[in-house]
């Protein structure tokens, strides 16, 4: 009986903080584990039922969650699309790759950047451990030959290479009544480097994700693989497939979110079909929080302040979902303070990669909390817009230096003395208390220049202009 199977037998569990990871000491599988990652776009952290939302229905992600672990306090590293993205699949900031700007809040098919070559992104770590990666859905981390998915690692590529609300010829309407069409968008979808389809069809394109991830998870099935699943929905401009529309009693944002959450059933069993689901850690999330200026098109924050574009939570706490059958107690609520850059050293160390050495990382892995056996290692997020740092949490207390109401035509508001909130017992950060906590607020000052120290930026990649003819 091999170690696993022991504690099965004893009906032991992560919590009891018996089961380690898939690598490295007290290893409980020789095979390497499989990754995959479901992304959403600008899902926001009320927008699944099982983190509160009265009349959205996702039973497939209530499940994961049941099945694994619910993570409450989970950032992403920007509250826009490409810099979210370029933080994920490098474990870096955004500010270290270049991926972030002050003029241009994410690449445009009139840009001429993307992903520099120097970053090493989880795809390229995980190669020379054997693994096989596909990426399927939304890539925004530049759209040329150049920095497409099959030049970052990954041996094949589907989807729509930036967001689907692009080349736009009407804008999508903001009247909760009127459907967008498919034509006022002209965005291309790609296979590896070419464009097979214009404008993609959207209402299908989240069937479509779904039905290559899964004949990847198939084809691979006999060896490690990692799928990035990035969904264009629900971005607007929202699309659903038939059998989704108008079902949702959340409206036409439901249907496509509804959509979503069937998509996720459809990975999941298939994991459990091909026998690998006890040797794959899924984990769900969305880039940034919920696009509000779209009122019904655009997702729900939930309890937390604001949206996407802002610093203030509900630009960048987002829901996410764990789930790794054997390994993960189910029913797991972690509170700890984690990020998505918290993932490549998570599968790094998963994979038995060692981490490069020659750059700074801004994550830690996240082993020990998902396995149960120790807590979350982060006790720092900074929240970044563009180049700038606007706001700061250490363990729960968070100041803000500069705020803005993103998308709603407020000007930048810089806070001195910044605001201080403490997100724990404050998640709606309603209740500024810095004049009681004089201490907190110079301990987190102090904090803020220590990190600002490591930060090096690089030139924005997302200023360089597309060239003539290209
Ligand atoms: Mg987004």
């Amino acid at each position: 009986m091999n170690r696993r199977d022991f504690i099965k037998a004893m009906g032991w569990t992560a919590a009891a903080g018996l089961v380690g990871p898939a690598v490295g000491a007290g290893a409980i599988s020789e095979k390497k584990p499989n990754f995959v990652i479901i992304y959403a776009d600008d899902l926001g952290y009320g927008d699944l039922s099982c983190f509160g939302h009265p009349t959205l229905k996702t039973p497939h992600l209530d499940r994961m969650a049941a099945e694994g672990a619910k993570l409450t306090q989970f950032y992403s590293a920007a509250s826009v699309c490409t810099p979210s993205r370029a933080a994920l699949l490098t474990g870096r900031l955004p500010i270290r790759s270049g991926m972030c700007s002050d003029k241009r809040a994410v690449l445009f098919p009139d840009s001429g950047g993307g992903l520099p070559k120097s970053e090493v992104t989880i795809a390229e770590m995980l190669k020379p451990q054997g693994y096989a990666s596909g990426c399927f859905g939304k890539w925004h981390l530049g759209h040329l030959p150049a920095f497409l998915p099959t030049s970052n690692g990954f041996d094949t590529y589907f989807g729509i290479p930036y967001s689907n609300d692009m080349d736009r010829i009407k804008d999508a309407p903001k009247d909760a009544n009127t459907k967008p069409e498919v034509e006022y968008f002209n965005v291309p979808l790609m296979r590896d480097e070419e464009i097979i389809e214009r404008p993609a069809d959207q209402y299908t394109i989240t069937r479509r994700y779904t039905q290559e991830a899964l004949k990847f998870i198939t084809k691979n099935k006999n060896r490690p693989f990692f799928v990035y699943l990035a969904h264009n929905m629900p971005h607007i401009p929202l699309f659903s497939n038939k059998e989704f529309r108008g079902s949702s009693l959340r409206g036409l944002y439901g249907d496509v979110v509804e959509e979503v959450d069937w998509s996720v059933g459809q990975i999941l069993d298939a994991l459990r079909k091909q026998g690998v689901a006890e040797n794959t850690l899924v984990l769900f999330s969305s880039d940034n929080g919920p696009w509000l200026v779209y009122k019904q098109h655009g997702g729900s924050a939930g309890p937390l302040r604001d949206g996407k574009g802002s610093t203030w939570e509900g630009g960048m706490r987002e829901p996410a979902i764990a789930w790794w059958p054997g390994t993960i107690h189910a029913g797991s609520l972690l509170t700890d303070t984690a990020s998505t850059l918290d993932v490549f050293p998570t599968l790094a160390e998963l994979a038995g990669a060692v981490m490069p050495e020659d750059r700074i990382y801004d994550g830690y892995s996240l082993v020990p909390l998902l396995t149960g056996k120790g807590p979350g290692k982060r006790d720092i997020m900074v929240y970044y817009r563009g180049t700038q740092l606007r706001a700061l949490r250490k363990g729960p207390w968070k100041i803000h230096l500069f705020t803005k109401t993103e998308y709603m035509g407020q000007k930048i508001q810089k806070h001195d003395p910044p605001l201080l909130f403490h997100v724990e017992i404050d998640p709606g950060e309603q209740y500024e208390v810095g004049n009681q906590h004089p201490e907190i607020m110079a301990d987190l000052l102090e904090e803020v220049k220590k990190h600002q120290a490591t930060v090096k930026p690089r030139p924005s990649q997302l200023e360089i202009p597309l060239a003539k003819g290209s």
